[in-house]
């Protein structure tokens, strides 16, 4: 995983705004991604200068820049800390199961650098404070668009919103289909990979998580 701080070092010669690029499904994660953008456009055109690709034809020309702005929106949750989003938590006294699902996410999967993409189901028991439904669609973006394996990114999650929202309990379920897994290496084009995360009391109390599960399984 690239950590801010390699992105510092890398020079910051220059910085593409995010509201330069197109807007995803709408979830806005951060305003500016940093990034070395010439010297990614020149690795880029290296990349297929190696694979026997002549970059400066005419269909390859604009691709060093397109791939640079491309992996600027891809990887824009680096610039965003999901505790803004949590942090503005309201009062309320609800101690019922609190369900988003079918969020729909892409992310990019770090062995190969190909998107994974599909739902986040996240389910939370309050503990007198609860958040708007749409921050946890964008705790889930700010997660996703970075280099990730589903596995962390699902523990990353339901880590989050244990500890920005004091829940008493969450439940996350990430599904998804990988391009990696896709168009190479096994080439199962229809496999899903299904990862969860339980935390607090949907750990300890089978009856709750039972609860939980049942509303996420619920035929839509
Ligand atoms: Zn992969």
């Amino acid at each position: 995983m690239i950590a801010d701080a390699d992105l510092v070092r890398t020079g910051l010669s220059r910085s593409v705004r995010k509201s330069e690029m197109a807007a995803g499904r709408g979830c806005d994660v951060g305003s500016l991604i940093r990034m070395d953008a010439v010297r990614a456009e020149r690795a880029v055109r290296d990349l297929l200068e190696a694979l026997g690709e002549d970059p400066d034809r005419e269909g390859l020309r604009d691709t060093p820049s397109r791939v640079v702005r491309m992996y600027g929106e891809l990887l824009a949750g680096l610039e965003t800390d999901p505790a803004e989003h949590l942090s503005r938590t309201f009062d309320e006294p609800y101690d019922e199961i609190v369900l988003l699902r079918d969020i729909e996410f892409s992310s990019l999967c770090e062995h190969h650098l190909l998107p994974f993409m599909g739902r986040a189901h996240l389910a939370y028991l309050p503990n007198d404070r609860v958040v708007g439904l749409s921050k946890l669609a964008r705790t889930v973006e700010a997660f996703a668009r970075r280099p990730q394996v589903q596995e962390r990114m699902t523990a990353q999650i339901a880590d989050a919103l244990m500890e920005h929202l004091n829940a008493k309990g969450v439940l996350a379920i990430v599904e998804s289909e990988h391009l990696c897994m896709k168009v190479r290496g096994v080439n199962q084009p229809n496999s899903h990979m299904v990862t969860s995360a339980v935390r607090g009391v949907f750990k300890t109390d089978p009856a709750a998580r039972v609860e939980a599960l049942a509303l996420i399984n619920k035929p839509r």
